[in-house]
């Protein structure tokens, strides 16, 4: 049966998170979003965040977590990812930039629940949930390799004893790179191939251990949008890590392994990190768009202008028509995604509704915010108001997680059932 009620974890989360949204983040969003104080901490969020988090009984946030660890009970749901995504959607709705810097293991715990073996979700998953606040983050997009994953140029190398990988290399735009690679005792999740010769089949992902040796923040972006959120440069100059962080099986992560066993199982971790990661931006982007909803409502409410729900087509105004659609765009982004996390949660293939609500949302809070800056004319593009900043703010969901032209491709494929490469 389809149930369309919030579950009552979901509930009960909300009153704590919209606190949070409204009390903690909305005060302090001009201040993160200062290109001259972007790179400072928002710890007033962090803080807050941290300790409602242990309140309401999980730790770090991360996508494709095990369900088992939140559903003590047998006989509910399982909703681990549904949970995050209501979660993710209200503290983007407070801002998006600061929700980026909730403590827990992000893109870089996704590929580990993704990807890894049970052993190493245990290792490197366990620290997100107690302690000093921490942060995971994904390296995957190279200054010639974006979109096309599969032409990463990092390199992983055996050491000559067998018992260690050498990373070389440069990553660029990693969210979240300096709080997990450089500021907490998180880890960077990184991209490398082992022999690019073998294109995708030669790509495995490795746990970097914060300040490992070798390893360097060399730069931080400064943005459009998200401010809040580090986005780093990262260089790897014969930085070593332990055999065993390979996620996978170590052992068939060698060349040698790779060429005897072509099954791509590297590049499909990618992929299924994408399936986990996808929903979460477009939760993020629907949570940007109920703000700005919201927010011009009120406005126009002020304004004396009321919207007439329920009169015939033909009757509405400009304005009543544009809302009316923003109001059914979010709702469809919305919907889509939760069916996206919903499928996660059933432990059933996921990868068409990530792709397409992670599709929809970019789009619908891309116009969304956009119109809402046109329709408050002067005053939306002022910084009296946040609309401005939100416009700014939605771009990204548009672009990272595979961007808007990448993930329709997707779907395309998915549907009409053709390879990538015979369809790009
Ligand atoms: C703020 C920010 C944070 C980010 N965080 C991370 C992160 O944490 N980790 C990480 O690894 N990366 C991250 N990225 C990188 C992001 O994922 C890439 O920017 C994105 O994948 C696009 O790659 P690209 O920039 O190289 O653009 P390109 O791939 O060069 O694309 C340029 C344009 O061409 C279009 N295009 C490319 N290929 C196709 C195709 N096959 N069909 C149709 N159109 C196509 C794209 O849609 C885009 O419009 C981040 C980026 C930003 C801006």
């Amino acid at each position: 049966m389809i149930d369309f009620s919030k579950p009552k974890p979901i509930l009960m989360q909300e009153q704590i998170l919209d606190g949070i949204a409204k009390q903690v983040m909305r005060p302090i969003s001009r201040k993160y979003d200062d290109l001259e104080t972007t790179h400072e901490h928002p710890w007033e969020y962090t803080n807050a965040i941290w300790a409602g988090m242990q309140m309401m009984g999980f730790g770090g946030l991360t996508m494709q977590d095990d369900n088992e660890k939140m559903e003590s009970n047998p006989k509910r749901p399982p909703l681990a990812n549904q949970i995050i995504i209501h979660m993710i959607e209200r503290l983007s709705y407070g801002d998006a930039g600061i929700y980026l810097c909730t403590p827990g293991g992000a893109l870089g715990g996704a590929a580990v629940a993704a990807a890894g073996t049970p052993e190493q979700k245990k290792h490197f998953l366990a620290r997100f949930s107690s302690g000093e606040p921490k942060w995971g983050a994904m390296a995957m997009t190279e200054p010639h390799a974006g979109s096309d994953t599969a032409n990463i140029r990092t390199r992983a190398t055996l050491s000559e004893d067998g018992k260690e990988w050498i990373l070389n290399g440069e990553k660029i735009f990693v969210t979240g790179g300096r709080m997990a690679g450089q500021d907490s005792e998180g880890f960077i999740l990184v991209w490398a191939t082992v022999d690019p010769t073998l294109g995708r089949a030669g790509m495995k992902s490795f746990v970097v251990e914060a300040n490992t040796p070798g390893m360097k923040v060399t730069k931080l972006e400064k943005k459009m949008g998200i401010r809040a959120s580090d986005t780093a440069a990262i260089l790897f100059d014969n930085c070593r890590i332990p055999f065993d962080n390979v996620l996978g099986d170590p052992d068939l992560a060698t060349p040698e392994a790779i060429r005897a066993n072509t099954s791509k199982a590297g590049f499909q971790g990618a992929m299924a990190t994408f399936d986990a990661t996808r929903p979460a931006v477009a939760a993020s982007a629907v949570g940007i768009g109920n703000a700005t909803l919201e927010f011009l409502k009120e406005f126009l409410a002020k304004q004396g202008v009321e919207i007439r729900y329920g009169v015939p087509y033909q009757k509405q105004s400009a304005i009543e028509r544009d809302i009316l659609r923003m109001e059914a765009d979010l709702r469809a982004a919305w919907l889509l995604t939760l069916k996206a996390a919903w499928l996660m949660d059933q432990k059933l293939p996921n990868s068409l509704e990530a792709s397409m609500c992670k599709v929809k949302a970019g789009e619908v809070v891309t116009w969304v915010t956009q119109k809402a800056v046109e329709i408050m004319g002067p005053e939306g593009y002022s910084t009296k108001h946040l609309i401005e900043k939100w416009m700014r703010d939605a771009k990204i969901n548009d672009i990272f997680e595979g961007t808007g032209q990448v993930n329709r491709g997707v779907v395309a494929r998915l549907i009409l059932g053709y390879k990538s490469t015979e369809l790009r």
